[in-house]
């Protein structure tokens, strides 16, 4: 027993501390052998319980539906970007114009969750590669950041998922993925620190070098005017 809340105290405090085991999500052998709809009807009965635990009347108006509610968040929004059915297509197109510069997509809107606390992680990422021949589309970087955003996170793991991912993709190691963002476990308890962000860099190939990178930060600097 005493051992047993040892280990507890010493999770909790990894927790608290937000250090990531692994690059990649942490996922049972079974994650998807139930489908999304039998999650759904589990997981509302799960927070029906939270709630009544809590010592909340369910039966209130107010109330009645936030179990149901809170599941379906779950499973079709917030933590979809666990099922593999859910990553976006992957299709490259030829590179035709020959831009071999830097490409960035900046100011990427980020919106996770803390797999620690459960409480949102908001921010912005920012994604860069230099094109071997393949190109994506604009598009999709937002849509890779948000695949992978969704998903009960780490932000380290999250930046590194995102590059390699675009790695893949684009079939060249030279990515980079600067996240800045504001985890509401630090801001809104804990230390309550509600300017504080956290800012993460993942750089693949080219982007290790520093001229290259400099170029990269150079351009999110830039105020984009319109
Ligand atoms: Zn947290």
């Amino acid at each position: 027993m005493k051992i047993d809340s040892a280990i507890e105290e010493q999770f909790d405090q990894m927790g608290d501390d937000h250090i990531s085991s692994s690059e990649d999500t942490p996922l049972r052998d079974n994650a998807f052998a139930l489908s999304d709809d039998e999650k759904i009807v589990k997981i509302k009965e799960n927070v029906t319980q939270i709630l009544e635990t809590l010592g909340l009347d369910l039966t209130d108006d107010s109330l009645k539906g936030t179990p149901n509610r809170v599941a379906k968040m779950f499973v079709n929004e917030i933590f979809s970007g666990l099922h593999p059915d859910k990553k976006p297509k992957s299709s490259t197109f030829d590179n035709k114009y020959k831009y071999g510069e830097m490409l960035v997509e900046k100011n990427i809107t980020l919106y996770s969750t803390c797999e620690h606390h459960l409480l949102p992680i908001v921010g912005r990422a920012h994604v860069a590669y230099i094109s071997n021949g393949n190109v994506v589309g604009l598009s999709k970087m937002n849509r890779i950041v948000d695949y992978f955003a969704k998903r009960p996170q780490v932000q380290e793991r999250l930046n590194i998922q995102i590059v390699r991912e675009l790695q893949k993709v684009l079939n060249t190691e030279d990515v980079a993925c600067i996240i800045d963002a504001k985890h509401l476990c630090v801001n809104s308890r804990g230390i309550r620190d509600i300017e504080s962000s956290t800012v993460t860099a993942e750089y693949g190939g080219k982007f290790k070098e520093e001229a290259t990178r400099r170029e990269f930060l150079n351009f999110i600097k830039l105020e984009t005017k319109f």
